[in-house]
């Protein structure tokens, strides 16, 4: 296929980034990538839909990796993935003599192997420049899902209606959904037999970098797991940050021991961030070397650090994205050139084991299967996100009284910025509009 349909094609779709920050898939196309690499890492801790999709798909996902490969003229293409997820190997290589450019890159069982950073280390010894995106060291990279909606899209002409999302922690059932966009967390919840306790925490994602949700609150492209936590736990409590109590903290007892950047995976990568110097720096207000507070626009936002490193339960994370955020916010840009140290020889044995990870923050209880379930099933109201991804938001292209079917386009961003289109996940009437949703009842 041209690249300049397919561009079309993921535009017109819809197609995002279904994890993360929901990057427009289209915007990645780019001739300049010589390796495509399908990021099937899943390492945050409790999440199980990328390894069942790709399980059950393979094929097709396999199909629209080639025809990405092709559009692009990329040589190499690689399926990063950890042994552990052996149901979902074993799915792979059953399909790899139908895909002679395909090859399956092991990745070790660590956090956060899906870091696209570390993902294409793992898989082609690249590093990605600080500041700097894949396609600079000639690769293209997306999760399992998106690929899935690029098959859909291409062989099915099916925009993104529907999200997989693993629902687990204080539930009944843990389970790994696939539901409209616009469902309720609380319904996903209904969905996984309740919750087992009053008063849960809901967080929206993995639990070292998901954020603190509400029951009210609704599935979104990009929304992959719903997590229910006990109050007061380890993770609950690192989803509302006391940015003045953490600092004066950090001020009475930070140790500059420096596990923190010991442990940091950009760092280790020869990445200018370092978390310990910014601690330092900060706590002692050091100013006359500005370095560790500029080098914060290069964490990436992980939470090894704070969730993992330091034992003194510290927040380098935290007060780096709080001074991160203020830099933004005074248009202070990365430096052109940077410093890049190589590649750490201790890095192999720095890396942060999942499993220990799993436990250190109190989830291993909650580490245990959440199966697949495709059934379609019918929501009353469905409430659709005009900004789900980084960009430009749609525009509304309803108004209230509308009659939509399944897969109609009912919003889009302007043609020539950065944004997707938007499509109706069920058939229905249009009851609400406002700049931020279109609500439907089905
Ligand atoms: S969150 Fe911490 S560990 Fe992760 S990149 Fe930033 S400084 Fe490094
Ligand atoms: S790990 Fe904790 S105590 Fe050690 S330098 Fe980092 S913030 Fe300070």
């Amino acid at each position: 296929m041209e690249l300049a349909r397919l561009n079309e094609i993921l535009r017109n779709n819809g197609i995002v980034g279904c994890g993360g920050a929901g990057f427009p898939s289209y915007a990645k196309l780019n001739k300049a990538a010589d390796t495509v690499i399908l990021n099937c890492a899943e390492c945050e801790p409790l999440l199980k839909l990328h390894r069942q999709v790709m399980q059950k798909y393979a094929y097709e996902i396999m199909t629209a990796l080639e025809e990405v490969a092709e559009a692009l003229e990329a040589k190499d293409v690689i399926i990063a993935i950890k042994p552990s997820y052996a149901s979902a190997v074993e799915a792979i290589k059953a399909n790899l003599s139908s895909f002679k450019r395909i090859k399956i890159g092991f990745l070790p069982e660590v956090y956060p192997a899906g870091d696209e950073v570390v993902t294409i280390y793992e898989t082609t010894g690249r590093v990605v420049p600080p500041g700097s995106i894949p396609i600079a060291v000639g690769c293209v990279v997306y999760n399992v899902e998106t690929m899935l909606n690029i098959y859909r899209a291409i062989r099915e002409e099916k925009p993104v209606m529907e999200k997989y999302v693993t629902v687990c922690g204080e539930v009944k059932n843990p389970v790994t959904l696939k539901v409209p966009i616009g469902v309720t967390f609380k319904e996903l919840v209904d969905l996984a037999g309740g919750q087992t306790i009053p008063d849960p925490v809901y967080l929206s994602g993995g639990p070292m970098m998901g954020k603190l949700a509400h029951p009210t609150d609704v599935v979104t492209k990009t929304t992959s797991g719903v997590i229910l936590l006990k109050p007061g736990s380890y993770v609950a409590n690192s989803l509302t940050p006391h940015v003045k109590l953490q600092f004066a903290r950090a001020k009475a007892v930070c140790c500059d021991c420096m596990m923190c950047s010991a442990l940091c995976p950009r760092h280790l990568l020869g990445h200018p961030i370092s978390p310990a110097d910014f601690m330092n720096s900060g706590v002692s207000l050091k100013t006359d070397n500005v370095k560790p507070f500029l080098d914060t626009l290069y964490c990436c936002g992980c939470g090894v650090c704070e969730m993992y490193a330091c034992n003194q339960g510290l927040n380098p994370r935290t007060l780096i994205s709080v001074y991160k955020s203020g830099l933004r916010k005074n248009g202070v840009a990365m430096a052109g050139q940077v410093e890049v140290k190589p590649v750490t020889a201790q890095r192999p044995h720095r890396l942060v084991s999942k499993e220990r990870l799993t436990a250190r923050l109190g989830l291993s209880q909650y580490d245990g299967p959440a199966p697949l379930d495709e059934t379609e099933r019918k929501f009353a109201n469905l409430k659709v996100m005009l900004g789900q991804h980084i960009g430009v938001p749609c525009a509304p292209g309803v108004a209230v009284g509308d009659r939509v079917t399944k897969g109609q386009l009912i919003a889009a961003s302007p043609a020539n910025a950065l944004g997707v289109c938007l499509h109706a996940p069920a058939d229905g009437t249009v009851t609400e509009v406002t700049d931020k949703y279109i609500m439907l009842r089905t």
